[in-house]
């Protein structure tokens, strides 16, 4: 590993980065002697949306495209930082970032963050505010990017017991499986990259903290085309509301949904084929629904033109 204390890096933090009039000379030394360099090639993939947050970086030389969803939303050029979502509450990578020719970057990683919490945290500090800050700049700017969402996930969710079995049948089933943006709650996204190197496009909290209903607002944002969720069936779980909620939801929306391995092949086979062959069926239910509501909202109105 190399680190890189030379006047290049230091005048570039100092002067062209975020934290440019935000650290002292001497905090800037202290940060950069944590922060290895790393060297990548032209066209090289640095970071990959869907993969864990870990770690950010300063650009010292060459240049860095951010793209999301097929778009390119930025140019990076030297002392940006890219990677903040490192920074975040979502905890994944949100977008890739690709050399554009020969680069340079410093690694501000975990155990960067850590040295200096130990050593200086009031560093560690300022840096964790500038980055948090710089992350929701730059997703503001995005939003257009980032709030346009309009693919079709799979959901990924297991309860603790089941976690295993949920690992086992992706490592089964990977071919089919990475065919779709994938979606998980926190604990289950992370066991599936760690045990099955299964890259998500998202990750929602985990389930008893609000990620069921995450999930369950997917649905009802049509961004979701099926559930896999292996509930365990011999525990009580605290969130048995929003697994119910989330149950419902796809009765409602009429997403397939698989709570245990056999049907779960059986949904997967069913996605994969009506992706290419079958056209969308009609959800009567919601079709109902909207005119039930419409005479609801028609009969308000003609009550409220009837009084006096
Ligand atoms: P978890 O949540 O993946 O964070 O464990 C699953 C659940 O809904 O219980």
């Amino acid at each position: 590993m190399r680190y890189r204390r030379n006047k290049n890096s230091i005048d570039i933090l100092k002067e062209k980065s975020p934290l440019a009039g935000q650290l002292t000379d001497y905090e800037i030394l202290e940060l950069i002697d944590r922060m290895p360099l790393q060297t990548y090639a032209e066209n090289a993939i640095i970071l990959t949306k869907g993969e864990p947050a870990n770690s950010l970086m300063f650009l010292i030389s060459g240049e860095v495209n951010i793209h999301l969803n097929e778009h390119r939303i930025a140019k990076l050029t030297q002392g940006d930082v890219f990677g903040e979502a490192m920074f975040s509450d979502q905890g994944i990578r949100i977008a890739d970032a690709v050399a554009v020719e020969p680069t340079e970057v410093l690694l501000f990683d975990l155990s960067t963050y850590e040295s200096l919490l130990r050593q200086d945290i009031k560093v560690a500090l300022k840096c964790k505010l500038i980055f948090e800050q710089l992350y929701k700049h730059n997703a503001m700017a995005n939003e257009y990017f980032f709030t346009k969402d309009s693919a079709k996930y799979l959901a990924l969710v297991a309860h603790n017991e089941m976690k295993k079995t949920l690992v086992r049948f992706v490592q089964s089933h990977v071919k089919k499986i990475n065919k779709f943006p994938l979606v998980a709650t926190g604990t289950t996204g992370e066991m599936l990259y760690k045990e099955a190197k299964i890259v998500l496009t998202k990750k929602v909290k985990s389930g008893p903290l609000g990620g069921d209903q995450a999930i369950g607002q997917m649905i009802s944002t049509d961004n979701i085309c099926g559930v896999i969720f292996f509930r365990d069936p011999l525990s009580a779980h605290p969130h048995h509301a929003d697994i119910e909620a989330l149950g419902r939801l796809c009765d409602v929306y009429q997403v397939p949904l698989a709570t245990n391995p056999t049907t779960a092949v059986a949904v997967l086979n069913y996605l994969a084929d009506t992706e290419q062959y079958e056209p969308p069926l009609v959800n009567s239910l919601l079709e109902s629904y909207s005119q039930q509501q419409a005479q609801v909202v028609q009969g308000e109105s003609s009550q409220s033109q009837d009084s006096p």
